[in-house]
């Protein structure tokens, strides 16, 4: 506690152990009006309040009649103190600001003035100009990403103990949910046997009395004192056959209740930091600062949507009357973040399609013969597709179009129809993979399918990749067929947004397995060329609020349809007790002919301890196991070049057996693996889990998967279930949206995506509402010039500051 108050402390002591005589200060207590308030008030401003009512407690003491009206003036004096030592805490709320400085204040006889105050706090200064927040705190606060005050504001509760049961305690019953008022009995504290400590109260409130228990808090002895009125609220546990509480929750109830009695939120929290602090920092901050946060919504939208304005919003978001009011609060500020997301959306969109694009003119025949040249014959979605995409190459301004089909529904092919008619038209395309193993797979298949390309008329376009492992000379060739026009069609990883590669005439930018590509990189690869063609191709199925919400400024083509004679693939999950039965499956399965993955559990760690799981895994299979077969190991710490030999021996079928890390999850295509065995599937996502399985089925055998689990936790058991009933993407990624939520859906770095704290993409009906509105705003201001829309402005500014554009 800072020296002012210590002071005055010690001499309230002092004069207590003097039987108030009014001698610990020699010329009365009365005579510490004098400066004492200044010194406190300098120290901690934001007593002021507090400081005055002590200097006006104080200021009579000498003339108080006997000791017992001086012992009952020493006890306030002493609450006060014990107020201001909370405000400097930060744990109470500052009363308002005085009116007038009481006299004492003004007159600084020996004291220099205070300097003046610096320029106000305002909602995005640091959290730190927030009495009690000093530098560790922020420290913590960052660690939530909280920095300013805002920051604060819009720091929501993941959820909510309901406490609004009140109860009597002789009504209570064993395991409910409650909460109680009464008086403080007693206060005890014991050892217990372990060397901690135990703080029992009696709580009694006239109809029976009842014990609460908290561990290891000593300092509850001084602070709960017999006879002060108090709210618990908490389970109601039994011991000894008598009803107790364990660890309540609790607070005095001469204070508004903030942590008891009522829905209390419940925050996330990083260490060092207590819930009580933060609970009672917020509702003091917010009680401040949300009046003084204008809303940026028109009062005409709240109206007629009937949301509630923003302050009521964020009060009743942490500190809700009732379930109603936090629905209210929940549908306001969910709304809020759609209406930015769809603004920021139209924008973009309006953007991109005013930029001049480069028209190509198409070439039915050639496609015809390239679709008559294939082993196959195309699906009817995949020509429907391939229809879209080539009517949007032909227009005037740049395609931006998103291709989702689920594994396995033939994306690749449609790309290479699309390079195909750029080349053809003489210009450039280029395709990006996430991988190097998935790079080099898809220009075999490109080469492949342009090879049986029987149209005089036409050459077939020219294929080169560009990758991590391409170096040296190899490297700077490709770079000039990329730079001279030699290559037409050009595959690659990251390595073709890197500086140096430039394009003769770049017309058509296809991203694979687009949600392994940050923001920026998709972006990088479309500055190589001038405004040209994007399609980026997704094999994670994005449900329809999610692609309106984040992809809302693409066109989006859908492969809804698979390729004919696909066999189903058996999902089983197996518990650790029957590995021995996956391995036999395996086995037999490899006595067919066919080949197996093994895919090596996922460690958080590090790629490196990974490998080295994964290497120690190899051995034990080999060993033990398969010592009959041929196994091989691939993890992302090989090189470019190993690994790309291991998936070369796999395809040759030189290898039965692949054992791998999650690496191998996206695109590989090795149609005569028919086992997929899946270590530890309790810690991969859905998402995920499906892409593993979508490695094997591609050809005309039955295949299986196995799934194989540690003990899981319920959401895992749940992700289980639901990978092991459906085949079909698009419900499993609903799923998996419920479960996770879109930021980790996605991973929010990749998405582009402001992150989402309130809103729920199962929300369609507050999503659409947000459309509604911004399309209407957006068709009557795009810039969002009108003065009702300038806070908005800045708010839309705000939202997607960082984010890069989307597509
Ligand atoms: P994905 O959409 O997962 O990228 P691919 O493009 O890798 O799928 O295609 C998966 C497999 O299906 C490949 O072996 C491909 O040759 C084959 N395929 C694609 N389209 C058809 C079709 N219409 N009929 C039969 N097989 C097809
Ligand atoms: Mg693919």
């Amino acid at each position: 506690m800072a020296s002012a108050f210590e002071t005055l402390n010690k001499i309230l002591k002092l004069e207590r152990e003097q039987g108030y005589e009014n001698k610990a200060v020699i010329s009365g207590l009365e005579a510490m009006v004098r400066s004492w308030p200044v010194k406190a008030v300098r120290e901690a401003p934001p007593t002021t309040p507090v400081v005055e009512e002590i200097v006006a407690l104080l200021r009579d003491y000498g003339s108080l009649p006997d000791q017992a009206a001086r012992r009952e003036r020493v006890a306030q004096i002493v609450d006060k103190l014990a107020l201001c030592r909370q405000i400097i805490e930060g744990i109470v709320e500052e009363r308002p600001a005085p009116s007038p400085a009481a006299p004492e204040l003004q007159e600084r006889p020996a004291e220099p003035p205070a300097p003046p105050s610096p320029s106000l706090p305002g909602l995005d200064s640091p959290v730190t100009v927030l009495v009690g927040v000093g530098k560790n705190r922020a420290e913590q606060f960052k660690k939530l990403g909280i920095t300013t005050i805002r920051d604060l504001l819009y720091h929501f509760p993941h959820r909510y103990n309901d406490y609004s049961a009140l109860k009597t305690i002789n009504q209570l019953q064993y395991g409910e949910t409650v909460t109680i008022m009464g008086a403080i009995w007693e206060t005890k504290s014991r050892r217990t046997r372990k060397g901690g400590t135990l703080i029992q109260s009696i709580i009694a409130d006239g109809t029976a009395t009842i014990q609460a228990t908290w561990f290891n808090q000593p300092y509850l002895l001084k602070e709960l004192k017999a006879g002060r009125q108090i709210v618990l609220s908490g389970k109601i546990d039994a011991y000894l056959g008598r009803l107790v509480m364990n660890s309540p929750e609790w607070e005095f109830l001469d204070k508004e209740q903030i942590h008891t009695g009522r829905l209390v939120s419940v925050y996330p929290l990083t260490k060092g930091l207590r819930a009580k602090w933060l609970r009672r920092l917020i509702k003091r901050t917010v009680s401040y600062w949300s009046k003084r946060l204008p809303d940026h919504l028109p009062p005409q939208v709240c109206e007629s949507l009937n949301l509630p304005d923003l302050e009521r919003a964020l009060t009743q978001i942490h500190f809700p009357d009732d379930k109603e009011s936090l629905e209210q609060a929940r549908r306001r500020l969910s709304f809020d973040e759609f209406l930015l997301i769809q603004l920021g959306v139209l924008r973009q969109r309006q953007l991109w399609r005013s930029r001049p694009g480069r028209p190509l003119e198409a070439n039915p025949a050639l496609l015809e013969a390239f679709c008559a040249s294939l082993p196959f014959a195309l699906t009817t979605a995949q020509k429907r597709v391939t229809n879209e995409i080539v009517s949007d190459l032909g227009q005037a301004h740049p395609m931006s179009r998103l291709l989702q089909g689920d594994v396995g529904s033939g994306k690749t092919v449609v790309a290479a129809a699309a390079m195909l008619m750029v080349s053809a038209a003489g210009a450039q395309a280029v395709l990006m993979a996430p991988t190097e193993i998935l790079a080099e797979q898809h220009l075999k298949s490109l080469r492949l399918l342009y090879e049986q390309l029987d149209d005089s008329a036409t050459r077939p376009p020219r294929v080169r990749l560009l990758t991590g492992s391409v170096t040296g000379d190899a490297r700077e060739r490709v770079y000039a067929d990329i730079a001279s026009g030699e290559a037409d069609v050009i595959v690659g990883t990251h390595a073709l947004i890197q500086q140096g590669v430039e394009f003769q005439d770049l017309a058509l930018a296809i991203v694979d397995e687009q949600h392994r590509f940050g923001v920026e990189q998709r972006s990088a690869l479309r500055q190589k060329g001038h405004n040209p063609h994007m399609l980026v191709m997704t094999a994670t199925p994005i449900p329809r609020t999610l692609s309106l919400t984040i992809y809302g400024d693409l066109d989006v083509s859908t492969l809804d349809e698979m390729p004919p004679g696909r066999q189903p693939i058996e999902t089983r999950w197996f518990l650790p007790r029957e590995r021995e039965r996956a391995y036999n499956l395996i086995r037999s399965q490899v006595e067919k002919g066919h080949q197996a993955f093994i895919i090596c559990p996922l460690v958080e760690e590090s790629g490196q301890i990974e490998a080295k799981a994964a290497v120690e895994e190899h051995e034990r299979l080999q060993q033990n196991i398969f010592p009959d077969l041929s196994l091989g190991l691939l993890h992302g710490r090989l090189k470019g070049a190993e690994k790309e030999a291991v998936m070369a021996r796999f395809q040759r079928k030189e290898l039965d057996i692949l054992v791998s890390t999650s690496v191998v999850e996206v695109g590989i295509d090795v149609p005569n693996a028919t086992v997929m065995l899946v270590e530890g599937a309790n810690r991969f996502g859905l998402a995920q889990l499906h892409q593993f399985r979508g490695r094997v089925g591609r050809g005309k055998a039955r295949s299986i998967c196995i799934l194989l689990s540690d003990t899981p936790s319920e959401d895992s058991v749940e992700r289980l279930r639901a990978i092991e009933s459906t085949q079909d993407g698009f419900k499993l990624a609903e799923v998996d949206l419920e479960m996770r939520g879109p930021g980790e859906f996605f991973g929010t770095r990749q998405s582009g995506m402001p992150p989402l704290r309130m809103a729920k993409l199962s929300d369609v009906h507050i999503l659409e509402q947000a459309r509604r509105i911004a399309k209407d705003i957006f068709e009557r201001d795009p810039a969002l010039k009108d003065p009702q829309h300038r806070l908005l402005a800045r708010k839309l500014a705000e939202f997607w500051q960082g984010q890069a554009d989307l597509s």
